[in-house]
């Protein structure tokens, strides 16, 4: 097997695989433990209940409503049944959680989080590790994926797939430090390559996040799905840096508000709603010329040594001044088509993680699910391939390609491709992307966003159109794109 990719999803799928007795190959163009999955600060879902009564039937309810009612329900039901097992599963295997005074694992609230099916009051869930919690496991899960002798290929950058008679049959990289061209045979192969962040100035992501795994599947004549959906974080710390640094929402849960110019509360109590809602009132705010702060003086900075040690290292000490706060480009809910077993439509072609659409979140991701993503169809995917190899191996080859990314790509989607869409400026992102396409990974998936974006012609979770600002229960399904459904703007041959 050979897994690409080696963030959370990437290292759970290997470990998996080399559980299974499987001979496993993981590639990653960074040394796993730098992978962007590093960045995750707040935690990982699951209803443990270790801080007040809590139910996974609770916890599915709130994702299938955070989706904006487009989650697959069996995916999310499966996520949901399966969080407390992946939690204890990390927990055995070392991941140093946050413990609460009688030694349980802490859990804190998050954005959309409720008891008894939005009845009751905001629910505790996320379970976590002080705000690293993407650190601890990252480092937790390299760690076991070498105890099971997961073979590493670091520093090197898988182009395309090998197919051969419609199946996968591997990959081709370039080895980044002589720019030699390898060629990996395998019988099956699982895409790990996350998100595609960097195709925007304003993001929260990891200079890894450039879509390579999404292009790569493009190029093979696969369908992605459900690419309008990007999900934009009201918090970004606004001071400067790409990428731009976060400010969890759980320093929400633990009591922070927004507060305008002024210094006064504009969210009336709903601070933490849902992250498509957040995103767009302070975008508005920002619109209409005022400035966004997270007043955070009443949270206890021990709670967020690395967030708080970030604000203070550009000048803002969070105990006494308000954090100055931006919408950016943070999370994708679409990606490569993949079904409940995280199988593609190709015959040994699997993803999971962020890069893949696993029905999990639809239109809009809830927090702290997508580390939960990352180890639930890891493992799965793991799990769904094994006995499904043989040992046979054939000849192979195919041509390489190259992957850049320019400022003019993160420009165009900065503009056209934000927080709010319209028909003129997403007909001008095509028309800019389209000549940039052929040669850039980032590019393709921008103008991926850009086409299914046009084409879905109402507003739905992170998805807003000003020409389409209602929701049309008749688009109540996911997207699907192509190759050929590039045609119209002269890409598909
Ligand atoms: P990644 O971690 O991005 O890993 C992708 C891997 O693919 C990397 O190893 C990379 O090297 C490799 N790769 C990519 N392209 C290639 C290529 N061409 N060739 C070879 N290798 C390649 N989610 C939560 O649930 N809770 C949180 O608290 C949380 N906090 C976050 C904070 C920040 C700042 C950000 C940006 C995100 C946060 N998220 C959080 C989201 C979450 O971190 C990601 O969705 C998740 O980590 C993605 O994991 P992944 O394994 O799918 O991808």
């Amino acid at each position: 097997v050979v897994v690409v990719g080696a963030g959370g999803a990437g290292l759970r799928a290997s470990v998996g695989c080399a559980q299974a007795g499987l001979k496993t190959a993981c590639i990653s163009k960074v040394f796993p433990t730098r992978s962007h999955t590093v960045a995750a600060q707040g935690g990982i879902s699951a209803s443990l209940g270790n801080m007040g009564p809590d139910d996974w039937r609770w916890h599915m309810y709130d994702t299938v409503k955070g989706s904006d009612w487009l989650g697959d329900q069996d995916s999310i039901e499966y996520l949901c049944r399966n969080a407390p097992a992946a939690v204890y599963e990390l927990e055995h295997w070392g991941v140093p959680f946050s413990r609460t005074e009688d030694g349980r694992i802490y859990q804190r609230p998050f954005g959309g989080m409720t008891t008894d099916f939005g009845k009751g009051p905001p629910a505790q869930r996320t379970c976590a590790a002080a705000d690293r919690t993407g650190h601890a496991m990252l480092h937790t899960l390299y760690g076991q994926a070498l105890r099971y002798n997961t073979e590493f290929f670091i520093e090197y950058f898988a182009i395309d797939l090998i197919m051969e008679d419609g199946r996968c049959r591997g990959v081709i990289c370039l080895k980044l430090d002589d720019g030699t061209i390898h060629r990996f045979r395998s019988q099956l192969v699982i895409l790990a390559t996350g998100g595609y962040g960097r195709a925007f100035f304003s993001a929260t992501s990891a200079h890894t996040c450039t879509g390579d795994g999404n292009a790569m599947v493009l190029r093979a004549g696969l369908p992605l799905q459900d690419m309008e959906f990007v999900q934009f974080h009201p918090t970004a710390l606004a001071c400067g840096l790409d990428p731009m640094p976060l400010v969890s929402e759980a320093v929400r849960g633990e009591g922070a508000v927004f507060v305008d110019r002024a210094g006064n509360p504009f969210m009336q109590g709903a601070d933490l709603s849902a992250r498509d809602i957040v995103a767009r009132a302070v975008s508005q705010k920002y619109a209409e010329g005022d400035s966004v702060f997270l007043d955070a003086r009443g949270v206890q900075p021990e709670k967020f040594p690395g967030i708080f040690a970030a604000c203070r290292a550009h000048g803002i000490n969070p105990a006494t001044q308000p954090i100055p706060v931006r919408p950016a480009a943070h999370y994708h809910m679409g990606g490569i088509a993949v079904n409940a077993d995280c199988e593609s439509s190709v015959t040994g072609l699997f993803a999971c993680g962020e890069a893949a659409a696993t029905g999990l979140h639809g239109a809009n991701r809830l927090a702290s699910n997508s580390l939960l993503e990352a180890m639930v169809t890891g493992r799965m995917a793991a799990q769904a391939i094994s006995g499904r190899t043989t040992r046979n191996g054939k000849a192979p080859p195919t041509l390489p390609q190259s992957s850049a990314i320019s400022p003019a790509i993160r420009d165009i989607s900065s503009q056209y491709l934000g927080i709010y869409r319209n028909a003129p400026g997403l007909e001008l992102a095509m028309q800019q992307l389209a000549p940039l396409a052929t040669r850039s990974n980032p590019a393709l998936v921008a103008l991926l966003i850009a086409q299914a974006a046009w084409r879905r012609q109402e507003s739905r979770g992170a998805h807003t159109r000003t020409d389409f600002p209602q929701t049309d229960p008749a688009q109540a399904t996911s997207s699907t794109i192509n190759l050929s459904d590039l045609s119209n703007i002269g890409l598909a041959a």
